[in-house]
């Protein structure tokens, strides 16, 4: 494979997945045609435990940043944080305009709030009636059922033919906020001809359809029958259509709703703004719900995924000022695990449980009270059927996923598949498309107070003093090499200084030090770097021999 250069992106089409591909979260893809770009999303993805210190990861703009004056714009598709969530940090180094409905652009504003940094950043609203000329690219957004409101899937033209960017979609037949992905101007854009579709494949292992919202709201009417405690109901707080039938199906049970977490006061307020959520009941403030009775509230909090400082696990763990869940309350999972956080919602489930909270998740509840919003297989062949494209390359997802989508690709009929990995370089046009090169990409970690590469060297360190714990001796000699005080040891990770018996380990550790420094003076040895490396080797071994593992050691000498 050669090298690409900029020449190369001079002329033709091409589509750059820098982030999404491979991987769940951080969603970040380019085109770029005759030497123009278009960026796709611009989303965070959630660290894990590896990551000590760190949330959230942003995609690596670096590559796109040496084209920053030929970036045409950064189009949004709709407001989950995979997709906006890195606009308010990466905007200030690609300074372009930025595209998204109403809905997008009312939560992205909000998010600029806090990074005085975008103050600059143009948000133009778009919608599906008119074409949005970014030349050489035009645009063409199509609504899109998902699970938040304003969706839109991307239809880019171009001289070399017309691109779909799928964005997040399900076929929803009956959403209960906002509308049905239109399926009559899919149609439409299949019958002008499609060189590729550049979908989502989240769900695309799973045979059949995701189901509707809906169904969802007529599941939890039936939940929330004839419970005499609290219930509470955590979710996605962008799921402004579930909060929708959540408020519906407890005014049906005769109770009130309270929300707890200020992502979902958020969310609820950018929907206001926009139009939504206007024919529910009005909110009970929590300083009210110690007055209410059990029966009478409904709360919906935050931190479904297991966010340790979400309101759901604050109230689980009893540390929510104002509201202690116990016997005769229900606690209603109406969400799924985003991969990776299973361990930290089962924590949260098992607290809840211990204070005789009843769990009701997707596996018990005996009805539907979550859909998810990608589609399933079915829904992805309806999709295929409509545009007819000629090419397929799925992200959005995990390799198997990425798999999944391609191999129903095949299975119907579509003439070619590229599955992508970050980085891909895959020309689209003109000829057959073809993976041509792969540019350096890569994850930013966003500690509280810096951004820096996931690869970093201060990360890797953290990580492994979690496994290794940590050795700081200071050792003072003077000139012939002979200890003048006794060293100063502190082991980090790997004795319990209350423990007696622990304070061996000090006393063999300094024995240790004081043998080495007397076999280095007997072999007449002054030279200091050598002194510091003999006795780091030996008190890393002696430490190694006592714990089984090798913690990191460091020696500082003083010569005195
Ligand atoms: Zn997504
Ligand atoms: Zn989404």
């Amino acid at each position: 494979m050669k090298k690409i250069d900029k020449s190369d992106f001079a002329q033709g089409l091409h589509f750059v997945p820098l982030g999404g591909s491979e991987q769940f979260g951080v969603n970040f893809n380019l085109y770029c045609c005759d030497g123009k770009w278009l960026i796709m999303d611009c989303g965070i993805g959630f660290a894990d435990e590896r990551f000590p210190n760190v949330d959230i990861f942003l995609p690596d703009p670096k590559f796109i940043e040496a084209y920053k004056k030929d970036i045409a714009g950064l189009v949004v598709t709709h407001a989950h944080e995979d997709h906006v969530g890195a606009v308010p940090y990466l905007w200030p180094r690609l300074k372009c305009p930025i595209y998204c409905t109403k809905f997008t652009a009312a939560v992205l504003r909000a998010k600029f709030h806090d990074f005085p940094n975008c103050k600059d950043a143009k948000i133009i609203e778009v919608d599906c009636e008119n074409e949005l000329d970014l030349d050489p690219f035009s645009l063409k957004f199509i609504h899109v059922a998902h699970s938040i409101p304003q969706a839109v899937l991307t239809v880019i033209s171009t001289r070399y033919g017309r691109v779909v960017h799928s964005g997040d979609w399900n076929l929803d037949p009956a959403p209960v906020l906002g509308v049905q992905t239109d399926e009559a101007a899919l149609r439409a854009v299949g019958e002008s001809g499609v060189l590729a579709y550049i979908g989502d494949s989240t769900n695309a292992p799973i045979p059949g359809r995701a189901g509707s919202e809906t169904d969802v709201e007529a599941g939890l009417g039936k939940v929330f029958q004839g419970i005499d405690g609290r219930i509470l109901v955590t979710i996605f707080a962008s799921n402004v259509g579930r909060i929708q039938s959540i408020c519906r199906a407890a005014e049906k049970a005769g109770r009130s709703v309270c929300l707890l977490g200020r992502s979902l006061h958020r969310m609820v307020s950018n929907a206001r703004e926009c139009g939504y959520l206007g024919d529910i009941q009005d909110f009970v403030s929590e300083r009210d719900l110690p007055r209410l009775s059990a029966d009478k509230i409904l709360i919906i909090a935050t931190g479904s995924q297991g966010e340790s400082r979400a309101a759901l696990a604050r109230i689980a763990r009893g540390d929510w000022k104002g509201l202690k869940m116990g016997r005769q309350d229900v606690a209603v999972f109406s969400s799924k695990a985003i991969p990776g956080n299973e361990k930290d919602i089962n924590l949260i489930k098992n607290h809840l449980s211990a204070s005789g909270v009843r769990v009701i998740d997707g596996s018990n509840a005996g009805y539907k009270i979550h859909v998810s919003g990608h589609p399933y297989r079915d829904e992805i062949r309806d999709m295929f059927s409509w545009l007819k494209p000629e090419l397929v390359v799925p992200v959005h997802g995990e390799y198997l996923m990425l798999e999944a989508q391609s191999s129903l690709a095949k299975e119907c009929n579509i003439p070619q598949t590229i599955i992508p990995q970050n980085g891909s370089v895959i020309r689209l046009a003109p000829g057959t498309p073809v993976l041509v090169d792969h540019v350096q990409t890569g994850v930013l970690a966003v500690e509280p107070q810096r951004i820096i590469p996931s690869d970093h060297v201060a990360i890797q360190e953290r990580r492994k003093l979690q496994f290794s714990g940590a050795a700081h001796i200071t050792v003072a000699i003077n000139a012939s090499g002979v200890l003048v005080f006794d060293p100063q040891m502190t082991l980090i990770g790997m004795i319990d200084g209350a423990d007696e018996g622990e304070q061996d380990i000090l006393g063999d550790l300094q024995q240790e030090i004081e043998d080495t420094l007397v076999d280095l003076s007997d072999d007449g040895v002054v030279d200091e770097i050598r002194i510091e490396e003999d006795l780091r080797v030996a008190c890393r071994r002696y430490l190694t021999n006592v714990f089984g593992f090798k913690p990191k050691v460091s020696i500082h000498l003083l010569r005195v």
